[in-house]
């Protein structure tokens, strides 16, 4: 039986599906990653078609490529990177794309440690001094969450991360073409944060599953 998102894959209910991602990162975290589905006969299997049993919106970071930090290989997973995890019409309809044409189960949305994005975000909001350009459009979408970061209290900068990554996940929850979905049970959400230190995924929240 195939172990990841190939095409002749099962379809995966959501808790599935985030199981077989915590085991990848555990398999990262730990040193031992397979490199799984990354053979020649794989990739020719998977060209005429795909079946991706999860969708990762992450950062742009270069230190966390989904598909090494949950150990998937070709087929697994749809990824879409934006600085800070943030979303806008555009990035979203890229996340539809997956659970809408593919049934995709489940959506993470990945934080992490000592984000540059949310840093600068911080940075530029503290000392009222605007970033150029179109990186401010970056800094207008964190906002929000700075201010619920504000008001919590603690590390500035982790706070923002982790709410930002929550209000990613609300957004998301919340949208018309997807939260059917998630009302039906089809598709669930994560919240999840991702340690640059020990290359381990935590759950911060989950939506329309409980993780087994
Ligand atoms: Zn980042």
């Amino acid at each position: 039986m195939p172990t990841t998102g190939s095409p002749t894959a099962e379809k995966l209910t959501p808790a599935q599906a985030w199981s077989r991602l915590a085991e990848g990162n555990r398999t990262w975290a730990a040193g031992n990653r397979k490199c799984p589905e990354e053979s020649v006969q794989r990739r020719q299997e998977a060209a005429p078609t795909q079946n991706p049993f999860a969708v990762v919106v992450t950062c742009i970071d270069s230190r966390l490529p989904p598909e090494t930090v949950f150990d998937q290989g070709v087929g697994a997973l749809f990824v879409v990177r934006t600085g800070a995890q943030t979303v806008d019409d555009l990035v979203t309809g890229s996340i539809e794309y997956g659970p809408v044409e593919h049934s995709t189960p489940l959506i993470v949305v990945m934080g992490h440690q000592r984000c540059g994005a949310v840093k600068a975000t911080v940075e530029s909001l503290e000392k009222n001094h605007p970033l150029p350009k179109h990186l401010n459009s970056i800094v207008d979408s964190v906002k929000p969450a700075y201010e619920q970061a504000r008001a919590k209290g603690g590390d500035i900068v982790d706070q923002t991360i982790r709410s930002q990554t929550l209000s990613t996940v609300a957004k998301l929850a919340a949208d018309p073409a997807l939260s059917p979905m998630v009302g039906k049970g089809t598709l669930g959400l994560v919240a999840a944060y991702y340690s640059l230190d020990t290359g381990q995924v935590s759950v911060l929240q989950t939506i329309g599953f409980r993780p087994s």
